[in-house]
C-alpha cells in the first residue's frame, strides 16, 4: 500500500503518498493508543459522495476524547481533508481512513508531552465482501475470543488497539474455513462481528444487540432508521447465539461490509441459507441511497465535486 502515486493529507499538508512516513518510535505503533475511522464515498451521477461524513467525524472526535487525545484540528478541517483527498487523488469512489496517533517524542505509558497527529488517506477499495457474499451470504463462526468489556477498552471508541481482538477473531474464523467471526461479550451474549454490527430477523422483526459491547455503527444506525421508515419494528436488546441459529434471516452491517447476509453460523443454516427477503430489501434501499439514487436522506451524502 505504501508504494503508489497520489497524496495523503498529513497534519494539514498534502504529502506525496510514498513520503507519508513516520518514525519507528511513534508511540501509537508501540501501545496501540490511537483512533481511526473507515468512511466510504460512493460513485453517483453527481460525482463521488461521502456517506455520513459528519457522523464519522463526530465519532472520530469522540474516540479521541475517550482516549484523552487532544485533537489538533477542528471537525471542519477533518471534513475538508476528506473531500480534498478524494478530489486530489481523482477518486471516483473511495474508502477513507482518517487516523489519529501520538508522535515519537517519548516512550512509556505516561504518554506525557506527546504530539497528536492526524492523517487522512483515501483509495479505491471495492466491496470488502465479494459480490457473491452480498448475494448468497457468508459463513460465520462464533469466536473463541471474547469481545471487549466496557471497562477494558471502552467500546464507544473506535480505537486502534481494540482491533487486535478483531484480527485474532477474524483470523481464527478464516483459518477454520469461515468468512467472518461472531464475537460474544464477556457474559456470553452476541456483541458483533470483527468489523461489523449484527442483525437478526425473526417473524418480520429486526433485533440487534444494544450498544454495550459493540461499536455504535453508523451503518447500523442508518439501517435501523431505514427499516423503521419501512414499517419494520427494530428491537435493541441482548441476543444469544442460538437466536441466530433459529433466525429467519441475519446480516452484518458496516462501512466496509455494507449489508452482508449471514447464511450459516457454526454449521447451522440460517433461514433458507441465502439472503432473505428483508435483508435484500434493506440492502437494496441502502445501496440506492449511498449511490445517490434515492430522494431520501440527501443530508446523509456529502458531494465532493
Ligand atoms: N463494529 C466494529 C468492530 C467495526 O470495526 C465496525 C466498522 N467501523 C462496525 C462495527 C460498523 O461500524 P460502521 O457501520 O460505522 O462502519
Amino acid at each position: 500500500m505504501a508504494d503508489r502515486d497520489g497524496v495523503i493529507w498529513l497534519d494539514g499538508e498534502l504529502v506525496p503518498w510514498r513520503d507519508a512516513k513516520i518514525h519507528v518510535l511513534t508511540h501509537t505503533l508501540h501501545y496501540g493508543m490511537g483512533a481511526f475511522e473507515g468512511v466510504r464515498a460512493y460513485e453517483t451521477d453527481r460525482g463521488p459522495a461521502i456517506f455520513r461524513l459528519k457522523e464519522h467525524t463526530d465519532r472520530l472526535f469522540n474516540s479521541a476524547k475517550i482516549l484523552s487525545m487532544k485533537m489538533p484540528f477542528s471537525k471542519q478541517e477533518i471534513n475538508d481533508a476528506q473531500t480534498t483527498v478524494i478530489r486530489e487523488n481523482k477518486l471516483p469512489h473511495a474508502y477513507l481512513r482518517p487516523l489519529v496517533f501520538y508522535g515519537s517524542e517519548a516512550m512509556g505509558l505516561r504518554a506525557n508531552g506527546l504530539s497528536v497527529h492526524v492523517a487522512v488517506a483515501g483509495w479505491e477499495w471495492p466491496s470488502y465482501m465479494s459480490p457473491e457474499a452480498l448475494e448468497l451470504g457468508i459463513k460465520v463462526r462464533t469466536s473463541s475470543y471474547t469481545r471487549h468489556h466496557v471497562n477494558i477498552t471502552m467500546c464507544k471508541a473506535k480505537s486502534s488497539g481494540s482491533y487486535m481482538n478483531s484480527m485474532l477473531a477474524l483470523n481464527e474464523a478464516l483459518s477454520g474455513g469461515a468468512d467472518e467471526a461472531l464475537l460474544l461479550d464477556n457474559e456470553g451474549y452476541v456483541a458483533e462481528g470483527s468489523g461489523e454490527n449484527v442483525f437478526v430477523i425473526r417473524d418480520g422483526v429486526l433485533h440487534t444487540p444494544e450498544l454495550t459491547s459493540c461499536l455504535d455503527g453508523i451503518t447500523r444506525k442508518s439501517i435501523i432508521e431505514l427499516a423503521e421508515e419501512r414499517g419494520y419494528k427494530v428491537r435493541e436488546r441482548r441476543i444469544t447465539r442460538d437466536e441466530l441459529y433459529i433466525a429467519d434471516e441475519a446480516f452484518f452491517t458496516g462501512t466496509a461490509a455494507e449489508v452482508t447476509p449471514i447464511r450459516e453460523l457454526d454449521g447451522r443454516i440460517i433461514g433458507e441459507g441465502k439472503r432473505g427477503p428483508i435483508t435484500e430489501e434493506l440492502q437494496s434501499v441502502y445501496f440506492d441511497l449511498v449511490r445517490g439514487k434515492s430522494d431520501q436522506h440527501q443530508d446523509w451524502l456529502t458531494y465532493v465535486s
